[in-house]
């Protein structure tokens, strides 16, 4: 029998783990300047958590998530995104009580039964921030511009900012009435998927890529023309921020968000170098979630993001940086005394802090000499016959290819 990873799940072979890693440890290092903690959460929970937060009429919900019994009967699923998530954890814990605002950060894996496309994995990665507790709109700044440093921090090229606001639930009646209005007569003038959105949750229509259905939307109403005073307030005084901060951006109307939480602010970072699947980062406002999941009427916004997408921008723009782990010292044994001795002087060694491996299939010298070139030994530590009986190891710089004696003992000193 053969067995093979499940379609839409993968390996990270070693080689792509280190760089992996990059991505994370840049991007803790900024999350940490500005404050944010992490925040780790399970990767499964009840259902109702995720129907209840991201929408019943989503196709998250509809269609992607992998929801199952345990042997309790009770029925769980494996988080599709971290949000939720996070906001039940804070209201579990009453963590606004102990901070009136609070900056987390996640990372972690997400899952959604999507049908196999180039780019798109039903196990994926995603890192994200949410702010909980502040309306301001200095919030939406920082937490919009902490996006755009992430990505510039990996010196990506060709990222656009698209920027909208969505409203609150006071002017967005008025903005769905008018909307309604124009699909009305222009119902087969849509794909089938939005035909079925138009009965459930007609702006979803905004979500789809099919041409077809952005050209009948081209001169649908804009939310940004319903605004009412105060989310016309809020804003201004984000555009203010962010032009104050010299951050650029589009105002682009047809960003309305998958989810039903979202009110205000809501923003994408595109790049240009992935096409379609072009969103490296969305987010927005979600001041009605954290009530909505039986939690005090609390603020709050974030954004998540892609790793696996990320991961394959900086592959394109070819932006990771050089490996750097080469071994200090590969020893190359001949015979079972210098294979025992060589143990020895790895584990000191090792003790000292330092890269070092040993042959463990006890090859000729000259295949040793090549496995260290693979595994990018600076040096080898040469023990056969002539080396025991003098107490002295031959030490092969692999760059110079010049060799000296040196004692055993001294060995570490000399590294
Ligand atoms: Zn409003
Ligand atoms: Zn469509």
């Amino acid at each position: 029998m053969k067995y093979t990873a499940l379609q839409g799940t993968r390996d990270l072979l070693p080689e792509d783990a280190p760089k992996w890693r990059y991505i994370e440890d840049k991007i803790r290092e900024i999350l940490s300047l500005y404050n944010y903690k992490e925040i780790r959460t399970p990767v499964f929970e009840q259902t109702e958590l995720f129907k209840r937060s991201i929408g019943d009429d989503t196709d998250i919900v509809q269609k992607e998530m992998y929801t199952f019994q345990d042997q309790g009967k009770r029925s769980l699923t494996l988080r599709p995104e971290g949000t939720a998530s996070i906001v039940r954890s804070y209201i579990q814990h009453s963590l606004g009580e102990k901070s009136p605002l609070v900056k987390y950060f996640y990372f972690g894996p997400m899952f959604r039964q999507e049908r196999p496309q180039k780019g798109r994995l039903r196990e994926f990665n995603q890192y994200g921030v949410e702010v909980i507790g502040s309306l301001d709109p200095l919030v939406d700044a920082e937490v919009i511009e902490l996006g755009v440093r992430i990505n510039k921090a990996f010196g990506l090229e060709g990222l656009k900012l698209y920027l909208n606001s969505i409203g609150c639930k006071d002017c967005r009646p008025a903005h769905r009435d008018a909307f309604n209005q124009f699909v009305k007569d222009k119902i087969e003038k849509f794909c089938q998927d939005c035909q079925l959105r138009l009965l459930r949750n007609p702006l979803r229509i905004f979500d789809c890529k099919n041409e077809k259905c952005i050209e009948a939307l081209k001169d649908a109403p804009m939310i940004l023309d319903f605004l009412d005073a105060k989310c016309k307030e809020h804003f201004k005084k984000v555009r203010e921020y962010l032009d104050q901060m010299g951050i650029e951006y589009i105002l682009d109307g047809r960003l309305v968000r998958g989810l039903d939480y979202y009110t205000r602010t809501t923003f994408e970072i595109k790049s240009e170098a992935l096409g379609a699947q072009d969103t490296l980062i969305g987010g927005g406002r979600y001041d009605l979630l954290v009530s909505e999941l039986g939690g005090k009427d609390t603020p709050a916004i974030g954004f998540a993001a892609g790793i696996e997408r990320l991961f394959l921008v900086l592959e394109m723009q070819k932006k990771f940086p050089p490996e750097d782990e080469k071994l200090d010292l590969f020893i190359a044994p001949l015979g079972d005394e210098a294979k025992s001795l060589g143990l020895k002087l790895l584990k000191d060694l090792r003790e000292k802090g330092l890269r070092c491996d040993v042959d463990f299939l006890g090859r000729s010298l000259k295949s040793q000499l090549k496995e260290a070139d693979r595994q990018k030994a600076k040096k080898v530590l040469i023990i056969g016959e002539n080396e025991l009986k003098k107490g002295k190891g031959t030490l092969r710089d692999m760059e110079t290819k010049e060799q000296k004696e040196i004692e055993f003992g001294k060995l570490v000193q000399e590294l």
